[in-house]
C-alpha cells in the first residue's frame, strides 16, 4: 500500500485507489495529481491499495478486497491483511474511493443511503446517479469507512483515468481542501439494489438493455446463449454487464429519490463538510 500526502498536519480526508487491482483509473488520477502538487487549504492523504494486484493487472491476488472488510491481521490471504491495514489508514478520514467498471461509461456513486457523507458530496461531483448498495453492502469499505465509492467509467479505459482525476477535484472542493470558486451542483437521483440478476451457465452472454434506463415489464433485457431473460416486472438494471461479473449479470434496482444541493458550513467555511 503506497500512501502519500498533500498539505501539512494529520489528514482528515483520504482518496484511495486500486482496491481493485484491475482497476487503474484512480492511481493515473492520483499520480496526476501529486504531479501538479496544489497547494491544498486542508491536507489530504492519498492511497494506492492493493498494490500488489495492481502489478499483476488482476482485481485481487488471493481475496476480493471490497468484500472481506473489515479483513483480518494475521489473516493468510493478503488482502485480508491490507483490509485491516487501509482501514487504520482512513480511520477518522472522510474518503473517496474511486473505482471503474465493466458496465457504464459514465461515473456514478456506490453509497449506503444512511450515510451523511453521500448526501453532502454527491451533488458536488459529475455524477449520474447514486447507487444505494441496500443489503449488499457487506464486507465492503462503504460499510466499514466514512466513505463514497466512485466507479468512474470503463476499466482501463483513459476516459476513465480523466474522470477519476476530475472527480477528486471536485470531491476535494466540496469539502473544503481546493478552493476555486462556487463549484457546480448538480440532483443526482438515488438507485437502491434490490436483487441479483443471477447468470445460468453459457457460452455466451448478452446485455440489450442500458443501464439505469428503466426496463418494463415483459422487456428482453439480457441472454445467456440461446435463453432470453424477460423481466417479471419494471426495475432499473443497476452494474448490469454480459461479462463483468461471473456468476451474475448485475443487479434489479428501483428509483428511489434524490440528492439536491445540501449546504453544510463547516469551522473552516467549506461548502459540504462530509461528517
Ligand atoms: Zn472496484
Amino acid at each position: 500500500m503506497r500512501v502519500e500526502r498533500l498539505g501539512d498536519g494529520e489528514p482528515e480526508l483520504a482518496v484511495v485507489a486500486a482496491i481493485h487491482g484491475d482497476e487503474p483509473c484512480g492511481m493515473r488520477a492520483i499520480e496526476r495529481l501529486i504531479a501538479e502538487g496544489p497547494a491544498v487549504e486542508r491536507p489530504v492523504k492519498l492511497i494506492v491499495a492493493n498494490e500488489r494486484a495492481l502489478d499483476e493487472g488482476v482485481r485481487y491476488t488471493e481475496a476480493d478486497l471490497n468484500r472481506i472488510f473489515p479483513g483480518a491481521p494475521d489473516a493468510p490471504e493478503y488482502e485480508r491483511r491490507l483490509a485491516t491495514d487501509l482501514l487504520r489508514e482512513v480511520r477518522d478520514c472522510t474518503v473517496l474511493s474511486l473505482h471503474s467498471t465493466q458496465s457504464f461509461d459514465r461515473p456514478f456513486a456506490v453509497i449506503e443511503a444512511d450515510d451523511p457523507i453521500a448526501a453532502a458530496v454527491s451533488p458536488y461531483l459529475s455524477i449520474e446517479a447514486a447507487v444505494d448498495v441496500g443489503g449488499f453492502a457487506e464486507g465492503r469499505l462503504i460499510d466499514y469507512a466514512d466513505v463514497i465509492e466512485i466507479e468512474c467509467g470503463y476499466q482501463g479505459s483513459a476516459a476513465a483515468a480523466e474522470n477519476a482525476y476530475e472527480l477528486i477535484r471536485e470531491f476535494l472542493t466540496a469539502v473544503g481542501a481546493l478552493s476555486g470558486g462556487e463549484p457546480d451542483t448538480r440532483q443526482v437521483p438515488i438507485y437502491r439494489l434490490e436483487r441479483r440478476i443471477p447468470k445460468d451457465p453459457a457460452d455466451d452472454y448478452g446485455v440489450l438493455v442500458e443501464n439505469f434506463e428503466r426496463v418494463a415489464a415483459g422487456t428482453v433485457f439480457a441472454t445467456a446463449g440461446e435463453r432470453e431473460l424477460v423481466a417479471d416486472e419494471p426495475f432499473y438494471p443497476v452494474l448490469l454487464s454480459s461479462h463483468g461479473y461471473q456468476e451474475e449479470f448485475g443487479y434489479a434496482a428501483e428509483r428511489i429519490g434524490a440528492f439536491d444541493r445540501t449546504p453544510v458550513e463547516t469551522e473552516r467555511g467549506s461548502h459540504a463538510s462530509g461528517r
